[in-house]
C-alpha cells in the first residue's frame, strides 16, 4: 500500500489508536507487535469495538474490506507519519534532554496556546511509537507541534527527527540518564546532540540555555537564541527571583510567580518564556499562561497532610535530578527537612559510585534526616548518623514511626520503579 494512499485513508478516519481499549469510532486502528503480545490478534476486536479500518502485517488476520496487509505495521506508522507532518507543513519544536522533557513541553505549549492552536506530545509519548502517535494526533487546524523525543540510546533522536523534520528544537540539558544505554556522559551529548545535527542539516534552529557552556560550544555552527539570566550574554533575559519554595522569575519588568518548585524549574520556565517570546506571545499572556500551570503526575508537586509538607517528586529519578532536587530541598528555609529517597535504575556499572555520590551529597546538605531505600542505595558505605538505609520498601515501612515525619517538609524521590508514592498512605 502507499504512503499516499493510506495517508487520504487516514483522512478519512478520526484519528489513529493502537490500543483496543481506547478505540473510538472510525479510527484507523494499527495493530503493533510488542515482546509480550501479537497486535494482529486484536485487529477484529478494534473493528468491533468500532475502528473503521486495521493495518495488520500478518496475513493470517485479514479481513476482506476492513484490514490492510503491510510488511511492517510499525513502519508503516512511523511512514505515515512522517507524510502527514510534510502535509501538514506547520512549524515543529522538538525538545530532548535528560531531565525536564515534558515539564518544559508542557510549560511551552501553555505559553504557545495563548496565542496559537497548538498540539503537543500528549503525557510522555516520547520514543518510536509515541512520536509517530503526536505528529498523526496534528491536523489541518493546528499551527505549531510541540514534540517531546525520548532516548536511550544513540541514533535514537536522529531517527525521531527523520520523522518530525523539526524547524526548531531544545535540548533540556546533558545529565546522566540512561547511561547503561548510552555509556557515558560523552554519549549521552553525542545522543542528544543529534537534534542539533538535524537542524544543522536543514537551516533550523535551537534554543539555548546561556548558561550551560558545553551547549553554547557545540551549537557554535547553527542558528540559536539564547536566554538565561542577565549575568549571562542573552537574547532573552530571565531572572530567578526566589525559588523557595516556588520559582519566581522576571521577564520584562513582569514578575512571573510559578506553582513550580525546585531552582531546576528556572530553566525549564526560562526556555518557555524564551519560546514564547521568539513567538510573539505578549508578555501578559506568557505571565498568565506560566502562573496557571500545575504540574501533576508525582513531578514535583506539594502535598499537605496534616503538618507534614510532602515534596513528591518520585515521578523519576537519575544522578542529575536527584543532585537537583537535593540541592533545591537543601536551601528550603523549612524548619524540619527530611528527605527519602530510593534507588536509581538503567545506571549500569557506575550505579554504586552514583548512589554513593549522592550518599555523600545528601549527608553535606542543610537536611535534617535521609532516609534511602532499595539495595543500591543500602549497599553504599556512610558512617552518618543522618542517614537511615533501608534494603526494601517493606522494611522501611515497617520501621516508619509516622509520627516521625509530623511537623516536617519530606522530600520523596526515586527512580519510577520504585514506587515510592506508596509513602503517602503511611503518612
Ligand atoms: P522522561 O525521561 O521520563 O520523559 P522528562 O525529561 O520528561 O523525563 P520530567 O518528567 O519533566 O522529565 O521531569 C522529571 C523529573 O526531572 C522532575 O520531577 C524533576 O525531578 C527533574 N527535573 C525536571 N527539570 C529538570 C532540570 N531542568 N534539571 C534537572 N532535573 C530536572
Ligand atoms: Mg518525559
Amino acid at each position: 500500500m502507499k504512503t499516499s494512499d493510506l495517508h487520504t485513508l487516514f483522512l478519512g478516519c478520526n484519528t489513529v489508536c493502537t490500543d483496543t481499549r481506547l478505540v473510538k469510532e472510525n479510527d484507523l486502528f494499527f495493530a503493533l507487535t510488542g515482546d509480550n503480545f501479537n497486535g494482529n490478534t486484536f485487529a477484529k476486536k478494534a473493528l468491533d469495538n468500532g475502528a473503521k479500518y486495521a493495518i495488520i502485517d500478518d496475513s493470517e488476520y485479514h479481513i476482506p474490506g476492513q484490514t490492510f496487509v503491510v510488511n511492517n505495521t510499525l513502519e508503516t506508522l512511523q511512514n505515515l507519519a512522517s507524510y502527514h507532518r510534510d502535509y501538514l507543513n506547520i512549524p515543529i519544536i522538538a525538545l530532548t534532554g535528560s531531565n525536564g522533557k515534558t515539564t518544559t513541553k508542557e510549560l511551552i505549549n501553555v505559553v504557545l496556546s495563548q496565542k496559537y492552536k497548538t498540539t503537543a506530545t500528549l503525557g510522555n509519548l516520547n520514543n518510536h511509537i509515541g512520536v509517530p502517535l503526536t505528529l498523526l494526533s496534528m491536523n489541518d487546524k493546528t499551527e505549531i507541534g510541540i514534540v517531546e523525543m525520548g532516548a536511550n540510546h544513540l541514533k535514537e533522536i536522529e531517527f525521531l527527527c527523520t520523522l518530525a523534520k523539526p524547524n526548531f528544537g531544545y535540548i533540556t540539558n546533558f545529565g546522566k540518564a540512561h547511561l547503561e544505554g548510552f555509556g557515558s556522559i560523552e554519549g549521552v551529548i553525542q545522543g542528544k546532540s543529534e537534534l542539533y545535527a538535524f537542524l544543522k542539516l536543514t537551516n533550523g534552529l535551537a534554543f539555548i540555555n546561556a548558561k550551560d557552556d558545553k551547549q553554547i560550544e557545540i551549537t557554535a555552527d547553527i542558528k540559536t537564541v539564547s536566554f538565561g539570566d542577565q549575568t549571562t550574554h542573552t537574547e532573552t533575559v530571565i531572572d530567578l527571583i526566589n525559588a523557595d519554595p516556588f520559582v519566581i522569575t522576571s521577564y520584562e519588568n513582569l514578575q512571573v510567580q510559578s506553582q513550580l518548585i525546585g531552582a531546576y524549574n528556572f530553566t525549564n520556565i526560562s526556555a518557555a518564556i524564551a519560546i514564547g517570546s521568539y513567538f510573539k506571545v505578549s508578555n501578559t499572556s506568557i505571565k498568565d499562561a506560566i502562573e496557571g500551570y500545575t504540574p501533576s503526575n508525582n513531578r514535583s508537586q506539594i502535598i499537605t497532610k496534616g503538618d507534614t509538607k510532602i515534596i513528591l517528586d518520585a515521578y523519576n529519578a537519575n544522578p542529575t535530578s536527584m543532585k537537583a532536587a537535593l540541592e533545591s530541598f537543601h536551601v528550603l528555609k523549612d524548619s524540619k527537612k527530611i528527605a527519602i529517597i530510593g534507588d536509581m535504575f538503567e545506571l549500569g556499572e557506575t550505579a554504586e559510585q552514583e548512589h554513593q555520590h549522592i550518599i555523600d551529597l545528601a549527608d553535606s546538605l542543610n537536611i535534617d534526616k535521609v532516609i534511602v531505600v532499595g539495595t543500591l542505595f543500602n549497599a553504599t558505605k556512610t558512617t552518618s548518623n543522618k542517614i537511615q538505609a533501608y534494603d526494601t520498601f517493606e522494611a522501611f515501612k515497617n520501621a516508619l514511626i509516622p509520627s516521625d515525619l509530623e511537623q516536617s517538609t519530606v522530600l520523596i524521590k526515586a527512580s519510577r520503579g520504585m514506587r515510592l508514592e506508596r509513602i503517602l498512605d503511611l503518612i
